[in-house]
């Protein structure tokens, strides 16, 4: 259910962060499940910020707090602060960049490095409403993701699809071991 607005208590604050290359559409997922916006002359982010999105799971009330990058993925300089008391991670790539899903492995170990060891994943394969371009077959990104113990979804920020499914997958998840 959505609660956004209601004057419930909240029972948790789910902290998740996303991460992913540049231009993979990390900014856009996360406009898209707080929003449910798209924003088409969108600037990349400057500072790091969260969004908020208040929902219920197996009627506990969940603010999930979600971390997006500054930009910096570009120079790799994700800070460890970043990541403290992260216990969710959304890692994203492009479904039409080979580049952004070879680099997965690479963010795979970063948050093996930073983020605390119980931290849930759901690897995500964005922009998938661009099936023309695509250039990662979604059998090699599953493979991947079993290897690692990642789920796995791909989804479109722009037409909304699995955006939603893939963070309540991912909450519920949190939810089952806090
Ligand atoms: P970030 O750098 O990972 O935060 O990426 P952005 O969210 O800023 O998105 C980068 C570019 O990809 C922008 O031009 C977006 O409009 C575009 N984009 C993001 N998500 C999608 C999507 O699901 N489908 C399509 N077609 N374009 C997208
Ligand atoms: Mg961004």
């Amino acid at each position: 259910g959505e609660l956004e607005g209601s004057r419930e208590k909240i029972d948790y604050v789910f902290k998740v962060v996303v991460i992913g290359d540049s231009a993979v559409g990390k900014t856009q997922i996360l406009s898209r499940f707080t929003k449910n916006e798209f924003c088409f002359d969108s600037k990349s982010t400057i500072g790091v910020e969260f969004q908020t999105r208040t929902l219920a799971i197996k009627s506990k009330v969940i603010k999930a707090q979600i971390w997006d990058t500054a930009g910096q993925e570009r120079y790799r300089a994700v800070t460890s602060a970043y990541y403290r008391g992260a216990l969710g991670a959304m890692l994203v790539y492009d479904i039409t960049k080979r580049q952004s899903f070879d680099h997965v492995a690479r963010w795979v170990e970063e948050l093996r490095a930073h983020a605390d060891n119980s931290i849930a994943i759901m690897l995500i394969g964005n922009k998938a409403d661009l099936v023309d371009l695509r250039a990662v077959p979604k059998e090699d990104a599953l493979e991947f993701a079993e290897n690692q113990g990642l789920f796995f979804s791909e989804t479109s920020a722009l037409s909304g699809d699995n955006v939603d499914t893939a963070f309540f997958k991912l909450l519920e998840e949190i939810y089952s071991v806090v």
